[in-house]
């Protein structure tokens, strides 16, 4: 699906389809493998972001980095983007109308890249993918079904680093313990082993298929608990 996300970025690129398009210096797209089993989802860009066109290069992105090698991983093998693809002015909060605007790339970025587990960062994206308006302190700690995919959501790394040094609970304690979890969703979601070629002209061997979407995985039961915004954390 390379060319065709290629093709999607230069079309997002002279995207005009809510106000940001006045004030960003360029759309910030997303990077990564085109067929990352692992999709993360950030806010929208920053100040670094929309200067280079690129995701999470902030100090955020250095921290997304630490915590990806954490669990053995590169940039370069997962799918990193955002819910805006414009730099609201200032950093200001997405405003719902531009949410929704953008939806239209986010979702033609999901069904390309096919990711099995998608990790939401901060409240924004966890909201916006899961429809909920429960904050993430709630809603992290554990995995929702999405798409036929698995979802699970996590702090911004924004928040851990605004956070550091304070009393109280950890944001970052709390995104390192979710991507300890992240690292045995994908030994259990990840790709499947390579089934050997069928005998030419035979039948499929009965349960060799992957099955319907979805099927076979672990997901905990239940939908996210629809309950009052609890505010950056
Ligand atoms: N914060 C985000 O949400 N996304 C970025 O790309 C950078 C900072």
């Amino acid at each position: 699906m390379a060319g065709e996300l290629q093709r999607l970025a230069a079309e997002a690129a002279g995207c005009t389809r809510c106000r940001l398009y006045e004030t960003r210096t360029q759309v910030v797209f997303g990077e990564g493998s085109p067929n990352a089993e692992l999709m993360f989802v950030g806010e929208a860009p920053g100040y670094h972001e929309d200067k280079q066109g690129r995701p999470f290069v902030g100090p955020s992105g250095q921290l997304l980095n630490r915590l990806l090698a954490g669990i053995g991983l590169r940039r370069e093998d997962v799918y990193i983007c955002n819910v805006l693809k414009s730099r609201p002015p200032r950093n200001r909060d997405p405003q719902p109308d531009e949410i929704a605007a953008c939806r239209y790339w986010l979702d033609a970025q999901v069904s390309l890249v096919d990711p099995k587990v998608v990790v939401t960062l901060g409240n924004f994206a966890a909201k916006t993918l899961l429809e909920t308006t429960t904050g993430i302190t709630r809603l992290r700690g554990r995995a929702y079904p999405f798409q036929g995919r698995v979802l699970l959501p996590t702090f911004h790394p924004a928040a851990a680093l605004h956070a550091s040094g304070r009393v109280g609970p950890s944001p970052l304690d709390g995104m390192e313990e979710d991507f300890r979890l992240l690292a045995k969703l994908l030994a259990e979601h990840g790709p499947a082993p390579a089934e050997p070629p069928a005998p030419q002209g035979g039948a499929p061997v009965a349960g060799s298929g992957s099955g319907p979407p979805g099927a076979g995985r672990e997901v905990p039961p239940g939908e996210p608990p629809d309950s009052e915004q609890l505010g950056l954390f």
